[in-house]
């Protein structure tokens, strides 16, 4: 079958090369003029590494295995430890933290992109987009991969469904070496002023980001110009490495927290949604890279029945996306978790993890 796919994100590039390894044909449309290789730092939960092995990009070589996800009090206390190395033996797959700039460079490798053409136009009952070079496309099916605005699903459902969230992210890495750079912990540190986030990325990188409440006009809002020193100020004293992180920022990168509802049916005819366009999430759950190679894996072997790969990954996508929204790591009473054994935590994540991907629950 001949695929039109608009967007060359995440989704975009990994639906693309496991169509064209199923014999297919995948036209992608991007509208930058190069790769995007912008933003943080993703986690891959297990279900994400199998996907790639699957999809022939190799990540051995790329970011870090991630063995523990470790929940502090801003004193340094540890109130948590999650064993991610259960959910690696139990799926055969590891957790990896990686660059989203490399995600993108891994998934792109061999997979024919026209950059720099924005679809302008969709029509989803003939799987036919006008471009902004004034081309119009048509295939047999057509895979709006378009992200969090897009234009294909615009198209399909006449608008934009998702509201914020009220929480944004500020992040950036450090290559100021730490404790936590050269590990494989991933570590959340909060209380009521927000959340401290660091994760090592490989390559002398730790990604931090700090999420807080704000909205457009407020403090902490894209537009903020004393943003740095008020993120110095809300988490001073906070523990170690966590001064040594905000002496470091100096142009953070701003990432506001949409959701959506998600329906159980997204696509209309022969033209289906893949990742951010059908499901924009906020971070919490870090998920959302996660999802979009879950959709790009099942709907590579679906597109003989596009509503049942819409019917089968809303189902599972909702799970995360529903407590994601809910913001539970930003606003979760974090006495609690000092609470609860580590390894009880361990087995629900381990089980969790499983439910979140219709890959592992297709195949273990
Ligand atoms: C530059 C960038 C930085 C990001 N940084 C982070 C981050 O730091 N942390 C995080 O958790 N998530 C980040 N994300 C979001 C994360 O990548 C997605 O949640 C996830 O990977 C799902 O990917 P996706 O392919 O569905 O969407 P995206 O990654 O948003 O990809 C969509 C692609 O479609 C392209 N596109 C949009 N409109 C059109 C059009 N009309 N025609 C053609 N192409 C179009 C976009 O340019 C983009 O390349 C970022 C996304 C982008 C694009």
């Amino acid at each position: 079958m001949r695929v039109i796919v608009i967007g060359a994100g995440v989704a975009g590039l990994a639906l693309a090369r496991g169509l064209l390894h199923a014999g297919h044909e995948a036209e992608v449309y991007e509208e930058a003029p190069e790769p995007r290789t912008a933003g943080g730092s993703v986690t891959l939960w297990p279900g994400s590494t199998a996907i790639l092995r699957e999809l022939r990009a190799d990540h051995a070589g790329i970011g870090r295995r991630l063995e523990t996800l470790e929940s502090w009090a801003p004193d340094g206390r540890r109130l948590l430890t999650v064993d991610l190395t259960a959910a690696e033996r139990r799926y055969g797959h590891p957790v990896v933290h990686v660059a989203r700039s490399e995600l993108v460079e891994l998934l792109a490798d061999g997979v024919p992109v026209s950059y720099g053409v924005p679809a302008e136009h969709v029509v989803p009952e003939r799987a036919e987009a006008r471009l902004s070079d004034g081309r119009t496309v048509r295939g047999d099916v057509l895979v709006g991969a378009d992200g969090r605005r897009s234009v294909v699903r615009r198209a399909l459902w006449g608008g934009d469904p998702a509201e914020l969230s009220g929480w944004v992210t500020w992040q950036g890495f450090t290559t100021a070496p730490t404790a936590l750079t050269v590990g494989r912990r991933a570590v959340m540190i909060a209380d009521t002023n927000g959340v401290c986030g660091l994760i090592p990325a490989g390559e002398g990188r730790l990604l931090w980001w700090f999420d807080v409440r704000s909205a457009p006009g407020r403090p902490f809002w894209d537009d903020d110009p004393h943003v740095v020193g008020r993120l110095r100020e809300r988490f001073r004293g906070w523990a170690d490495p966590v001064p040594a992180v905000l002496e470091t920022i100096e142009e953070p990168g701003f990432f506001p927290h949409h959701r959506q509802p998600i329906p159980t049916v997204w696509g209309r005819g022969p033209t289906t949604l893949a990742g951010d366009s059908a499901h924009t999430m906020p971070p919490a759950m870090a998920q959302g890279a996660n999802q979009a190679l879950e959709d790009a894996w099942l709907l590579a072997h679906s597109l003989g029945d596009l509503r049942a790969y819409e019917r089968r990954r809303s189902k599972v996508v909702r799970r995360p996306a529903r407590l994601a929204a809910a913001e539970p790591t930003n606003t979760a009473q974090r006495p609690a978790a000092g609470l609860l054994p580590d390894g009880l935590v361990t087995r629900l994540y381990t089980v969790l993890l499983r439910r979140y991907s219709t890959y592992l629950l297709t195949v273990s």
